[in-house]
Protein backbone atom coordinates (compact mmCIF):
# COMPACT_ATOMS: atom_id res chain seq x y z
CA UNK A 1 0.00 0.00 0.00
CA UNK A 2 1.21 3.47 -0.67
CA UNK A 3 0.81 6.68 0.88
CA UNK A 4 -1.29 8.47 -1.50
CA UNK A 5 -3.28 5.09 -2.49
CA UNK A 6 -5.66 4.96 0.77
CA UNK A 7 -8.14 1.91 1.17
CA UNK A 8 -10.54 0.21 3.26
CA UNK A 9 -12.67 -2.51 3.52
CA UNK A 10 -16.64 -2.76 2.97
CA UNK A 11 -18.58 -5.71 3.62
CA UNK A 12 -15.03 -7.33 3.15
CA UNK A 13 -14.73 -5.44 -0.51
CA UNK A 14 -11.74 -3.30 -1.09
CA UNK A 15 -12.36 0.37 -1.92
CA UNK A 16 -10.06 3.21 -2.78
CA UNK A 17 -10.96 6.54 -1.31
CA UNK A 18 -9.45 9.72 -1.71
CA UNK A 19 -10.94 13.26 -0.10
CA UNK A 20 -14.16 11.74 1.08
CA UNK A 21 -15.22 14.09 4.00
CA UNK A 22 -17.02 10.76 5.44
CA UNK A 23 -17.69 7.17 5.40
CA UNK A 24 -21.30 7.39 4.03
CA UNK A 25 -19.67 9.07 0.55
CA UNK A 26 -17.20 6.45 0.12
CA UNK A 27 -19.97 4.11 0.35
CA UNK A 28 -21.88 5.58 -2.23
CA UNK A 29 -18.75 6.29 -4.42
CA UNK A 30 -18.15 2.10 -3.93
CA UNK A 31 -21.38 2.16 -5.84
CA UNK A 32 -23.25 0.89 -2.45
CA UNK A 33 -25.66 2.89 0.24
CA UNK A 34 -26.75 3.16 3.57
CA UNK A 35 -30.13 4.86 4.52
CA UNK A 36 -29.97 8.28 5.94
CA UNK A 37 -33.08 11.06 6.58
CA UNK A 38 -30.75 13.57 8.04
CA UNK A 39 -27.42 13.62 5.34
CA UNK A 40 -27.43 15.89 2.50
CA UNK A 41 -24.06 16.15 0.68
CA UNK A 42 -24.80 19.96 0.53
CA UNK A 43 -25.12 20.42 3.69
CA UNK A 44 -22.97 20.25 7.16
CA UNK A 45 -23.50 16.70 8.31
CA UNK A 46 -25.58 16.88 11.70
CA UNK A 47 -25.78 12.97 12.57
CA UNK A 48 -29.06 13.16 14.20
CA UNK A 49 -31.31 10.48 12.65
CA UNK A 50 -28.99 7.54 13.08
CA UNK A 51 -30.04 5.50 10.30
CA UNK A 52 -26.28 5.25 8.99
CA UNK A 53 -25.37 3.33 11.10
CA UNK A 54 -22.75 0.99 10.02
CA UNK A 55 -20.59 -1.37 12.60
CA UNK A 56 -16.56 -0.42 12.28
CA UNK A 57 -14.50 -3.18 13.55
CA UNK A 58 -12.70 -2.27 16.40
CA UNK A 59 -14.87 0.82 16.83
CA UNK A 60 -18.56 -0.54 16.92
CA UNK A 61 -21.49 1.38 16.30
CA UNK A 62 -20.70 4.47 14.37
CA UNK A 63 -22.78 7.25 12.20
CA UNK A 64 -21.42 6.29 8.76
CA UNK A 65 -22.22 10.49 7.71
CA UNK A 66 -20.34 11.79 10.40
CA UNK A 67 -17.05 9.87 10.65
CA UNK A 68 -14.13 10.20 8.77
CA UNK A 69 -12.59 7.40 6.02
CA UNK A 70 -9.55 6.44 8.12
CA UNK A 71 -6.74 3.91 6.03
CA UNK A 72 -7.46 -0.14 6.30
CA UNK A 73 -11.13 0.29 8.36
CA UNK A 74 -12.93 -2.23 7.95
CA UNK A 75 -16.73 -1.55 8.08
CA UNK A 76 -19.91 -3.63 7.20
CA UNK A 77 -23.12 -2.18 6.82
CA UNK A 78 -25.94 -4.11 7.25
CA UNK A 79 -25.38 -6.49 10.23
CA UNK A 80 -27.46 -7.69 12.44
CA UNK A 81 -27.17 -4.50 14.74
CA UNK A 82 -26.83 -1.83 12.11
CA UNK A 83 -30.45 -3.24 10.52
CA UNK A 84 -31.95 -3.47 14.11
CA UNK A 85 -31.25 0.03 15.29
CA UNK A 86 -32.69 1.48 12.11
CA UNK A 87 -35.64 -0.36 12.42
CA UNK A 88 -35.85 1.15 15.99
CA UNK A 89 -35.12 4.52 14.98
CA UNK A 90 -37.68 4.01 12.20
CA UNK A 91 -40.64 2.41 14.85
CA UNK A 92 -39.52 5.40 17.23
CA UNK A 93 -40.57 8.25 14.33
CA UNK A 94 -43.64 6.28 13.30
CA UNK A 95 -44.86 6.33 16.81
CA UNK A 96 -44.95 9.87 16.56
CA UNK A 97 -45.83 10.68 13.59
CA UNK A 98 -48.77 11.39 11.19
CA UNK A 99 -49.71 8.09 9.92
CA UNK A 100 -52.51 9.44 6.75
CA UNK A 101 -50.15 8.57 4.32
CA UNK A 102 -52.37 8.06 1.39
CA UNK A 103 -53.70 11.54 1.81
CA UNK A 104 -49.48 12.63 2.34
CA UNK A 105 -48.65 15.14 -0.74
CA UNK A 106 -45.34 13.81 -0.63
CA UNK A 107 -46.99 9.76 -0.68
CA UNK A 108 -44.58 7.74 -3.23
CA UNK A 109 -41.63 10.34 -2.37
CA UNK A 110 -41.24 10.16 1.28
CA UNK A 111 -38.11 8.50 2.61
CA UNK A 112 -39.78 7.70 6.17
CA UNK A 113 -42.39 5.29 4.14
CA UNK A 114 -39.57 4.29 1.69
CA UNK A 115 -37.62 3.25 4.12
CA UNK A 116 -40.07 1.54 6.72
CA UNK A 117 -41.25 -0.57 3.59
CA UNK A 118 -37.89 -1.60 2.86
CA UNK A 119 -37.39 -2.69 6.62
CA UNK A 120 -40.75 -4.47 6.64
CA UNK A 121 -41.68 -2.09 9.98
CA UNK A 122 -45.39 -4.18 9.83
CA UNK A 123 -45.46 -2.77 13.97
CA UNK A 124 -44.58 0.28 15.97
CA UNK A 125 -43.58 -1.08 19.66
CA UNK A 126 -43.90 2.39 21.09
CA UNK A 127 -46.84 4.12 22.89
CA UNK A 128 -48.29 6.19 19.79
CA UNK A 129 -48.60 10.26 19.95
CA UNK A 130 -52.10 10.88 20.90
CA UNK A 131 -54.79 13.56 18.90
CA UNK A 132 -54.32 16.44 21.21
CA UNK A 133 -50.70 16.34 20.69
CA UNK A 134 -50.99 17.23 16.68
CA UNK A 135 -49.89 20.70 16.02
CA UNK A 136 -52.35 22.73 13.46
CA UNK A 137 -50.90 22.70 9.80
CA UNK A 138 -49.47 25.81 8.39
CA UNK A 139 -50.17 26.92 4.86
CA UNK A 140 -50.16 30.29 5.12
CA UNK A 141 -46.96 30.59 2.43
CA UNK A 142 -48.12 31.45 -0.98
CA UNK A 143 -45.59 28.67 -2.09
CA UNK A 144 -45.45 25.62 1.02
CA UNK A 145 -47.22 24.04 3.50
CA UNK A 146 -45.43 22.56 6.27
CA UNK A 147 -46.85 20.15 8.77
CA UNK A 148 -45.17 19.64 11.81
CA UNK A 149 -47.04 16.26 12.65
CA UNK A 150 -44.80 14.90 10.05
CA UNK A 151 -41.46 15.83 10.92
CA UNK A 152 -39.18 13.96 12.40
CA UNK A 153 -36.57 16.94 13.26
CA UNK A 154 -33.89 15.59 10.98
CA UNK A 155 -33.21 19.50 11.14
CA UNK A 156 -32.14 19.25 7.37
CA UNK A 157 -34.67 22.44 6.70
CA UNK A 158 -32.91 24.20 9.07
CA UNK A 159 -29.21 23.89 7.88
CA UNK A 160 -30.78 24.56 4.25
CA UNK A 161 -32.14 27.91 4.98
CA UNK A 162 -28.97 28.60 6.97
CA UNK A 163 -26.45 27.83 4.68
CA UNK A 164 -27.83 27.92 1.71
CA UNK A 165 -29.67 31.58 2.55
CA UNK A 166 -27.59 32.50 5.28
CA UNK A 167 -31.53 33.10 6.68
CA UNK A 168 -32.62 31.48 10.06
CA UNK A 169 -35.98 31.57 9.13
CA UNK A 170 -36.62 27.82 10.72
CA UNK A 171 -35.15 26.71 14.15
CA UNK A 172 -35.31 23.93 16.73
CA UNK A 173 -37.66 25.21 19.83
CA UNK A 174 -38.43 23.91 22.99
CA UNK A 175 -36.33 20.97 24.10
CA UNK A 176 -37.26 16.88 24.91
CA UNK A 177 -40.37 15.79 23.56
CA UNK A 178 -41.66 18.73 23.06
CA UNK A 179 -38.82 19.50 20.69
CA UNK A 180 -40.51 21.28 17.11
CA UNK A 181 -38.83 22.89 13.86
CA UNK A 182 -41.11 26.03 13.48
CA UNK A 183 -40.44 29.34 11.50
CA UNK A 184 -38.92 32.50 13.58
CA UNK A 185 -40.69 33.50 16.81
CA UNK A 186 -43.34 30.53 16.52
CA UNK A 187 -45.22 32.19 13.55
CA UNK A 188 -46.88 31.57 10.68
CA UNK A 189 -44.56 30.85 7.57
CA UNK A 190 -46.13 33.15 5.55
CA UNK A 191 -45.40 35.96 8.03
CA UNK A 192 -41.73 35.58 8.15
CA UNK A 193 -38.56 36.69 6.30
CA UNK A 194 -39.11 33.36 3.86
CA UNK A 195 -38.05 33.87 0.55
CA UNK A 196 -40.14 31.07 -0.57
CA UNK A 197 -37.02 29.50 -1.91
CA UNK A 198 -37.98 25.78 -1.21
CA UNK A 199 -34.87 25.15 -0.45
CA UNK A 200 -36.17 23.82 2.50
CA UNK A 201 -39.03 21.52 1.07
CA UNK A 202 -36.57 19.61 -1.65
CA UNK A 203 -34.48 18.63 1.47
CA UNK A 204 -36.87 17.48 4.07
CA UNK A 205 -37.44 13.79 3.72
CA UNK A 206 -41.36 13.61 4.61
CA UNK A 207 -44.63 15.11 4.09
CA UNK A 208 -43.64 18.17 7.13
CA UNK A 209 -42.75 20.79 4.07
CA UNK A 210 -44.34 20.54 1.06
CA UNK A 211 -44.65 22.20 -2.20
CA UNK A 212 -48.22 23.84 -1.85
CA UNK A 213 -50.21 22.10 -5.15
CA UNK A 214 -51.87 24.05 -7.92
CA UNK A 215 -52.88 20.77 -9.85
CA UNK A 216 -56.10 20.80 -9.00
CA UNK A 217 -56.73 24.90 -10.20
CA UNK A 218 -54.86 23.83 -13.45
CA UNK A 219 -56.81 20.67 -13.95
CA UNK A 220 -59.90 22.61 -13.58
CA UNK A 221 -59.37 25.50 -15.88
CA UNK A 222 -57.71 22.95 -18.49
CA UNK A 223 -61.22 21.09 -18.32
CA UNK A 224 -63.00 24.18 -18.25
CA UNK A 225 -64.61 24.20 -21.99
CA UNK A 226 -65.07 27.72 -21.52
CA UNK A 227 -61.48 28.58 -20.84
CA UNK A 228 -58.85 28.73 -23.66
CA UNK A 229 -55.55 27.51 -21.73
CA UNK A 230 -51.54 28.48 -22.47
CA UNK A 231 -48.86 27.30 -21.27
CA UNK A 232 -45.35 28.64 -20.95
CA UNK A 233 -42.18 26.46 -19.96
CA UNK A 234 -39.04 27.89 -17.89
CA UNK A 235 -35.53 26.90 -19.66
CA UNK A 236 -34.44 24.62 -16.04
CA UNK A 237 -37.61 22.15 -16.43
CA UNK A 238 -36.63 20.59 -19.87
CA UNK A 239 -33.41 19.14 -18.23
CA UNK A 240 -35.00 18.06 -14.99
CA UNK A 241 -38.62 16.70 -15.82
CA UNK A 242 -37.25 13.26 -17.39
CA UNK A 243 -35.90 12.38 -14.06
CA UNK A 244 -39.15 11.68 -12.94
CA UNK A 245 -39.74 9.08 -15.85
CA UNK A 246 -36.43 7.38 -15.76
CA UNK A 247 -34.39 9.37 -17.42
CA UNK A 248 -30.44 10.77 -17.30
CA UNK A 249 -30.45 13.94 -15.62
CA UNK A 250 -29.70 16.70 -17.92
CA UNK A 251 -31.55 14.77 -20.95
CA UNK A 252 -33.50 17.75 -22.80
CA UNK A 253 -36.84 16.36 -22.94
CA UNK A 254 -38.75 19.97 -24.32
CA UNK A 255 -39.84 18.23 -27.27
CA UNK A 256 -41.74 15.24 -25.43
CA UNK A 257 -42.71 18.59 -22.66
CA UNK A 258 -44.31 19.91 -25.56
CA UNK A 259 -46.14 17.32 -26.94
CA UNK A 260 -47.13 16.09 -22.72
CA UNK A 261 -48.67 19.37 -22.64
CA UNK A 262 -51.00 19.35 -25.37
CA UNK A 263 -51.77 15.63 -24.58
CA UNK A 264 -53.08 17.04 -21.26
CA UNK A 265 -55.42 19.83 -22.88
CA UNK A 266 -53.71 23.18 -22.72
CA UNK A 267 -54.64 24.76 -26.22
CA UNK A 268 -51.23 27.45 -26.97
CA UNK A 269 -47.70 25.99 -25.95
CA UNK A 270 -44.99 28.45 -25.64
CA UNK A 271 -41.45 28.90 -24.22
CA UNK A 272 -40.32 31.21 -21.40
CA UNK A 273 -37.00 30.90 -23.23
CA UNK A 274 -38.44 33.69 -25.69
CA UNK A 275 -38.98 35.91 -22.65
CA UNK A 276 -35.37 35.00 -21.51
CA UNK A 277 -34.13 36.35 -24.99
CA UNK A 278 -36.59 39.39 -24.48
CA UNK A 279 -35.49 40.15 -20.93
CA UNK A 280 -32.00 40.44 -22.54
CA UNK A 281 -32.52 42.93 -24.81
CA UNK A 282 -34.40 44.86 -22.09
CA UNK A 283 -31.42 44.41 -19.31
CA UNK A 284 -28.78 45.00 -21.22
CA UNK A 285 -29.81 47.98 -22.61
CA UNK A 286 -30.37 49.36 -19.17
CA UNK A 287 -27.54 48.03 -18.07
CA UNK A 288 -25.31 50.12 -20.89
CA UNK A 289 -27.23 53.12 -19.75
CA UNK A 290 -26.31 52.87 -16.77
CA UNK A 291 -22.79 52.38 -17.62
CA UNK A 292 -22.87 55.27 -19.37
CA UNK A 293 -24.46 57.34 -16.74
CA UNK A 294 -23.04 55.80 -13.71
CA UNK A 295 -25.72 55.29 -12.18
CA UNK A 296 -26.98 52.68 -10.13
CA UNK A 297 -24.16 50.03 -10.32
CA UNK A 298 -23.83 47.18 -9.89
CA UNK A 299 -26.56 46.52 -11.65
CA UNK A 300 -28.83 43.63 -10.04
CA UNK A 301 -30.33 41.40 -11.92
CA UNK A 302 -34.00 40.79 -11.03
CA UNK A 303 -35.27 37.12 -12.61
CA UNK A 304 -35.36 35.56 -9.08
CA UNK A 305 -37.77 36.07 -7.14
CA UNK A 306 -36.56 34.68 -3.93
CA UNK A 307 -33.81 37.12 -3.91
CA UNK A 308 -36.05 40.17 -5.01
CA UNK A 309 -37.98 39.26 -1.91
CA UNK A 310 -34.76 39.43 0.04
CA UNK A 311 -33.91 42.79 -1.13
CA UNK A 312 -37.01 43.98 -0.28
CA UNK A 313 -37.25 42.31 3.40
CA UNK A 314 -33.61 42.82 4.54
CA UNK A 315 -31.98 45.61 2.42
CA UNK A 316 -34.54 48.03 0.67
CA UNK A 317 -32.09 50.82 0.13
CA UNK A 318 -30.09 48.49 -2.08
CA UNK A 319 -33.52 48.10 -4.54
CA UNK A 320 -32.13 50.75 -6.81
CA UNK A 321 -29.74 48.84 -7.79
CA UNK A 322 -31.98 46.00 -9.19
CA UNK A 323 -32.97 45.96 -12.65
CA UNK A 324 -36.51 47.30 -13.44
CA UNK A 325 -37.30 44.24 -15.41
CA UNK A 326 -39.46 41.94 -14.86
CA UNK A 327 -38.31 38.49 -15.08
CA UNK A 328 -38.88 36.23 -17.72
CA UNK A 329 -42.12 34.53 -16.80
CA UNK A 330 -44.00 37.47 -16.20
CA UNK A 331 -42.31 39.17 -19.17
CA UNK A 332 -44.43 36.66 -21.00
CA UNK A 333 -47.27 36.65 -19.17
CA UNK A 334 -48.74 40.13 -20.24
CA UNK A 335 -47.92 40.21 -23.36
CA UNK A 336 -50.09 36.60 -23.37
CA UNK A 337 -52.66 38.36 -21.56
CA UNK A 338 -52.49 40.91 -24.09
CA UNK A 339 -52.33 39.42 -27.20
CA UNK A 340 -53.86 35.99 -27.29
CA UNK A 341 -57.34 37.15 -26.48
CA UNK A 342 -56.68 40.07 -29.48
CA UNK A 343 -56.21 37.05 -31.66
CA UNK A 344 -58.45 34.37 -30.92
CA UNK A 345 -61.25 36.95 -30.25
CA UNK A 346 -62.08 36.34 -26.56
CA UNK A 347 -61.87 37.98 -23.49
CA UNK A 348 -58.82 37.62 -20.75
CA UNK A 349 -60.59 35.71 -18.03
CA UNK A 350 -61.83 33.14 -20.96
CA UNK A 351 -58.30 32.48 -20.72
CA UNK A 352 -56.05 31.04 -18.13
CA UNK A 353 -51.89 31.79 -18.43
CA UNK A 354 -49.86 28.86 -16.57
CA UNK A 355 -46.51 28.56 -16.23
CA UNK A 356 -44.10 25.46 -15.71
CA UNK A 357 -41.22 26.52 -13.23
CA UNK A 358 -38.64 24.98 -11.73
CA UNK A 359 -39.30 27.21 -8.71
CA UNK A 360 -41.40 27.34 -5.66
CA UNK A 361 -40.77 31.15 -5.26
CA UNK A 362 -42.40 32.24 -9.17
CA UNK A 363 -45.79 30.40 -6.98
CA UNK A 364 -45.50 33.88 -4.49
CA UNK A 365 -44.38 35.91 -7.73
CA UNK A 366 -47.50 35.20 -9.70
CA UNK A 367 -49.78 36.93 -7.03
CA UNK A 368 -47.63 40.23 -6.83
CA UNK A 369 -49.92 42.94 -7.00
CA UNK A 370 -47.55 44.71 -9.97
CA UNK A 371 -47.83 41.63 -11.35
CA UNK A 372 -51.43 41.67 -12.74
CA UNK A 373 -53.55 43.70 -15.68
CA UNK A 374 -56.63 44.95 -14.75
CA UNK A 375 -56.67 43.51 -11.53
CA UNK A 376 -56.00 40.33 -12.95
CA UNK A 377 -52.82 38.01 -12.00
CA UNK A 378 -50.80 37.89 -15.57
CA UNK A 379 -50.03 34.23 -14.92
CA UNK A 380 -52.86 32.29 -13.41
CA UNK A 381 -51.09 29.55 -12.19
CA UNK A 382 -47.42 28.14 -11.40
CA UNK A 383 -46.97 24.74 -11.19
CA UNK A 384 -43.24 23.47 -10.48
CA UNK A 385 -41.58 20.69 -12.36
CA UNK A 386 -42.64 18.31 -9.69
CA UNK A 387 -46.60 19.32 -9.73
CA UNK A 388 -46.17 19.02 -13.79
CA UNK A 389 -45.05 15.42 -13.59
CA UNK A 390 -47.35 13.93 -11.59
CA UNK A 391 -50.01 15.68 -13.74
CA UNK A 392 -48.14 13.80 -16.72
CA UNK A 393 -48.16 10.58 -15.08
CA UNK A 394 -52.16 10.38 -13.30
CA UNK A 395 -53.29 11.62 -16.70
CA UNK A 396 -51.38 7.91 -17.84
CA UNK A 397 -49.22 9.52 -20.28
CA UNK A 398 -46.24 7.68 -21.54
CA UNK A 399 -43.76 10.19 -21.33
CA UNK A 400 -40.82 8.65 -22.99
CA UNK A 401 -43.10 7.11 -25.64
CA UNK A 402 -44.57 10.27 -27.16
CA UNK A 403 -43.21 11.87 -30.08
CA UNK A 404 -41.90 15.19 -29.88
CA UNK A 405 -43.65 18.12 -30.63
CA UNK A 406 -42.17 22.32 -31.43
CA UNK A 407 -43.96 24.73 -29.36
CA UNK A 408 -46.19 27.64 -30.79
CA UNK A 409 -45.14 30.62 -32.38
CA UNK A 410 -43.90 33.50 -32.17
CA UNK A 411 -43.80 32.84 -28.85
CA UNK A 412 -41.85 29.46 -28.99
CA UNK A 413 -38.41 31.05 -30.74
CA UNK A 414 -35.64 31.23 -28.78
CA UNK A 415 -31.48 31.38 -28.52
CA UNK A 416 -29.25 29.57 -26.58
CA UNK A 417 -28.94 32.95 -24.79
CA UNK A 418 -32.30 32.20 -23.65
CA UNK A 419 -31.59 28.00 -22.92
CA UNK A 420 -28.49 29.22 -20.15
CA UNK A 421 -30.73 31.33 -18.01
CA UNK A 422 -31.43 28.21 -16.05
CA UNK A 423 -28.12 27.31 -15.05
CA UNK A 424 -26.16 29.69 -11.87
CA UNK A 425 -24.34 32.70 -14.43
CA UNK A 426 -26.01 32.08 -17.61
CA UNK A 427 -28.20 35.42 -17.38
CA UNK A 428 -24.69 37.04 -17.06
CA UNK A 429 -23.53 35.05 -19.92
CA UNK A 430 -26.25 35.97 -22.14
CA UNK A 431 -26.63 39.56 -20.87
CA UNK A 432 -23.05 40.04 -22.28
CA UNK A 433 -23.62 38.76 -25.27
CA UNK A 434 -25.90 41.14 -26.70
CA UNK A 435 -24.35 43.96 -24.79
CA UNK A 436 -20.99 43.65 -25.88
CA UNK A 437 -22.55 43.78 -29.71
CA UNK A 438 -25.24 46.65 -28.72
CA UNK A 439 -22.15 48.57 -27.30
CA UNK A 440 -19.82 48.34 -30.05
CA UNK A 441 -22.01 47.14 -33.17
CA UNK A 442 -19.25 44.31 -33.61
CA UNK A 443 -20.00 40.32 -33.92
CA UNK A 444 -19.03 38.93 -30.25
CA UNK A 445 -17.24 36.00 -32.11
CA UNK A 446 -16.04 33.96 -28.94
CA UNK A 447 -19.65 33.71 -26.88
CA UNK A 448 -18.45 30.81 -24.45
CA UNK A 449 -17.85 32.79 -21.45
CA UNK A 450 -16.95 29.47 -19.30
CA UNK A 451 -15.61 31.31 -16.50
CA UNK A 452 -19.28 32.08 -15.61
CA UNK A 453 -20.30 28.68 -15.56
CA UNK A 454 -20.35 25.65 -12.98
CA UNK A 455 -22.52 24.72 -10.24
CA UNK A 456 -20.65 23.86 -7.52
CA UNK A 457 -18.88 27.32 -7.51
CA UNK A 458 -21.68 29.68 -5.33
CA UNK A 459 -19.32 33.08 -6.27
CA UNK A 460 -17.16 34.10 -9.17
CA UNK A 461 -15.81 37.20 -10.42
CA UNK A 462 -15.17 37.58 -13.63
CA UNK A 463 -13.23 40.40 -15.59
CA UNK A 464 -14.24 41.14 -19.53
CA UNK A 465 -12.88 43.52 -21.89
CA UNK A 466 -15.62 45.42 -24.12
CA UNK A 467 -13.40 46.92 -26.43
CA UNK A 468 -11.51 48.77 -24.39
CA UNK A 469 -14.01 48.97 -21.52
CA UNK A 470 -13.34 46.83 -18.85
CA UNK A 471 -15.97 45.03 -17.20
CA UNK A 472 -16.40 42.81 -13.94
CA UNK A 473 -19.36 40.64 -13.40
CA UNK A 474 -19.91 38.95 -10.00
CA UNK A 475 -21.90 35.70 -10.34
CA UNK A 476 -23.59 34.19 -7.39
CA UNK A 477 -25.66 31.70 -5.75
CA UNK A 478 -27.29 31.39 -2.64
CA UNK A 479 -28.30 34.56 -0.31
CA UNK A 480 -25.37 33.99 1.86
CA UNK A 481 -23.24 34.29 -1.02
CA UNK A 482 -25.44 37.69 -1.74
CA UNK A 483 -25.24 38.99 1.19
CA UNK A 484 -21.69 39.06 1.20
CA UNK A 485 -21.30 40.62 -2.03
CA UNK A 486 -24.49 43.75 -0.54
CA UNK A 487 -22.15 43.99 2.77
CA UNK A 488 -18.84 44.50 -0.01
CA UNK A 489 -20.94 46.93 -1.99
CA UNK A 490 -22.33 48.81 1.44
CA UNK A 491 -18.60 48.81 2.63
CA UNK A 492 -17.19 50.57 -0.37
CA UNK A 493 -15.17 47.52 -1.71
CA UNK A 494 -17.16 46.13 -4.43
CA UNK A 495 -15.52 46.27 -7.73
CA UNK A 496 -17.90 44.93 -9.65
CA UNK A 497 -20.86 46.36 -12.40
CA UNK A 498 -23.00 43.41 -12.77
CA UNK A 499 -24.89 41.42 -9.66
CA UNK A 500 -26.19 37.70 -10.91
CA UNK A 501 -28.31 36.35 -8.25
CA UNK A 502 -29.82 33.38 -8.20
CA UNK A 503 -31.10 32.03 -4.88
CA UNK A 504 -30.70 28.32 -5.15
CA UNK A 505 -27.27 26.74 -4.98
CA UNK A 506 -26.34 26.10 -8.68
CA UNK A 507 -29.46 28.22 -9.90
CA UNK A 508 -32.26 27.35 -11.13
CA UNK A 509 -31.59 23.71 -12.34
CA UNK A 510 -31.49 23.28 -8.47
CA UNK A 511 -34.66 25.05 -7.61
CA UNK A 512 -36.99 24.03 -5.32
CA UNK A 513 -39.45 22.33 -7.58
CA UNK A 514 -37.53 20.42 -9.49
CA UNK A 515 -37.62 16.61 -8.79
CA UNK A 516 -35.64 15.40 -5.90
CA UNK A 517 -32.02 15.99 -5.80
CA UNK A 518 -30.60 16.28 -2.35
CA UNK A 519 -28.58 12.62 -2.22
CA UNK A 520 -26.54 13.46 -5.14
CA UNK A 521 -25.12 17.26 -5.31
CA UNK A 522 -23.64 16.34 -9.65
CA UNK A 523 -27.26 16.34 -10.36
CA UNK A 524 -27.41 20.51 -10.61
CA UNK A 525 -23.93 20.17 -13.03
CA UNK A 526 -25.41 17.30 -14.96
CA UNK A 527 -28.69 19.84 -15.74
CA UNK A 528 -27.18 22.85 -16.40
CA UNK A 529 -25.01 20.95 -18.84
CA UNK A 530 -28.09 19.69 -20.84
CA UNK A 531 -28.96 23.39 -21.10
CA UNK A 532 -25.17 24.43 -22.20
CA UNK A 533 -25.37 21.73 -24.64
CA UNK A 534 -29.06 22.78 -26.41
CA UNK A 535 -27.13 26.35 -26.66
CA UNK A 536 -24.18 25.03 -28.30
CA UNK A 537 -26.74 22.83 -30.81
CA UNK A 538 -29.28 26.05 -31.46
CA UNK A 539 -28.64 28.44 -34.80
CA UNK A 540 -29.24 31.13 -33.21
CA UNK A 541 -27.09 31.81 -29.47
CA UNK A 542 -27.89 35.62 -28.95
CA UNK A 543 -30.87 36.93 -27.63
CA UNK A 544 -31.11 39.94 -30.15
CA UNK A 545 -30.55 37.84 -32.88
CA UNK A 546 -34.13 35.94 -31.68
CA UNK A 547 -36.29 36.79 -35.27
CA UNK A 548 -39.64 36.49 -32.89
CA UNK A 549 -38.37 39.56 -30.58
CA UNK A 550 -37.42 41.76 -33.36
CA UNK A 551 -40.83 41.26 -34.96
CA UNK A 552 -42.67 41.84 -31.05
CA UNK A 553 -40.57 45.41 -31.03
CA UNK A 554 -41.71 46.01 -34.45
CA UNK A 555 -45.01 45.33 -34.17
CA UNK A 556 -45.93 45.90 -30.56
CA UNK A 557 -43.20 47.13 -28.00
CA UNK A 558 -41.41 49.50 -29.92
CA UNK A 559 -38.18 49.63 -29.03
CA UNK A 560 -35.91 48.21 -25.98
CA UNK A 561 -36.46 50.39 -22.67
CA UNK A 562 -39.07 52.44 -24.69
CA UNK A 563 -41.92 53.94 -23.28
CA UNK A 564 -44.56 50.88 -24.24
CA UNK A 565 -41.87 48.02 -23.18
CA UNK A 566 -41.49 49.99 -19.67
CA UNK A 567 -45.65 49.40 -18.74
CA UNK A 568 -45.30 46.03 -20.23
CA UNK A 569 -41.92 44.58 -19.07
CA UNK A 570 -40.62 46.39 -16.10
CA UNK A 571 -42.00 46.31 -12.69
CA UNK A 572 -41.40 48.58 -9.44
CA UNK A 573 -40.34 47.22 -5.99
CA UNK A 574 -41.67 47.28 -2.43
CA UNK A 575 -40.06 47.87 0.74
CA UNK A 576 -40.95 45.33 2.90
CA UNK A 577 -38.72 46.03 5.54
CA UNK A 578 -40.93 47.84 7.82
CA UNK A 579 -43.93 45.20 7.31
CA UNK A 580 -41.61 41.74 7.65
CA UNK A 581 -39.92 43.97 10.99
CA UNK A 582 -43.23 44.55 12.38
CA UNK A 583 -44.32 40.92 12.48
CA UNK A 584 -41.66 39.30 14.29
S1 LIG B 1 -38.39 28.59 1.60
FE1 LIG B 1 -36.22 29.19 1.66
S2 LIG B 1 -36.19 31.02 2.97
FE2 LIG B 1 -38.17 30.00 3.33
S3 LIG B 1 -37.82 28.69 5.09
FE3 LIG B 1 -37.44 27.44 3.28
S4 LIG B 1 -35.22 27.61 2.90
FE4 LIG B 1 -35.79 29.27 4.32
S1 LIG C 1 -39.46 19.78 8.47
FE1 LIG C 1 -38.59 18.08 7.25
S2 LIG C 1 -36.45 18.67 6.93
FE2 LIG C 1 -37.22 19.94 8.60
S3 LIG C 1 -36.64 18.86 10.46
FE3 LIG C 1 -38.74 18.24 9.94
S4 LIG C 1 -38.50 16.37 8.69
FE4 LIG C 1 -36.50 17.37 8.76
S1 LIG D 1 -32.81 30.39 -8.30
FE1 LIG D 1 -34.42 29.95 -9.80
S2 LIG D 1 -35.59 28.28 -8.88
FE2 LIG D 1 -34.39 29.21 -7.21
S3 LIG D 1 -35.76 30.74 -6.28
FE3 LIG D 1 -34.52 31.78 -7.84
S4 LIG D 1 -35.76 31.72 -9.72
FE4 LIG D 1 -36.60 30.21 -8.29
Amino acid sequence: MTDDKKIMFIDGKEVEFTNEPNLLEVIRKAGMNVPTFCYRPDLTPFGACRMCVVEVEGRGIQSSCTMPPENGLKIHLNTEKTRRIRKTVLELLLANHDKECLTCEKSGSCELQKYSEEYGVRRIRYPEKKLEDYLPVDDSSPSLVRDPNKCILCGACVRACDEFQGHAVLGFANRGSKTVVQPMAGKPLGQVDCVNCGQCAAVCPTGALTIKSDIENVWSVITNPNKKTVVQIAPAVRVALGEMFGLKAGTNTIGLIDAALRKLGFDLVFDTNFSADLTIMEEASEFLARLKSGENLPLFTSCCPAWVKYLEDQHPDMLKHLSSCKSPMSMLSPVLARLVPEKLGIKRDEMSIVAIMPCTAKKFECKRPELSTDGHPDTDYVLTTKELGRMIKSAGIDFNKLDAETPDNPFGEYTGAGTIFGASGGVAEAAVRTAYEFATGEVLENIDIKEMRGTSNRSKTIQLDLKGTKLTVRVVSTLREAEIAIREIKEGKADFQMLEVMACPGGCVNGGGQPHSCDNSAIKQERAEGLYKEDEELPLRKSHCNPSIHKLYAEYLESPNSHKAHEILHTVYTNRFEYSYKNI
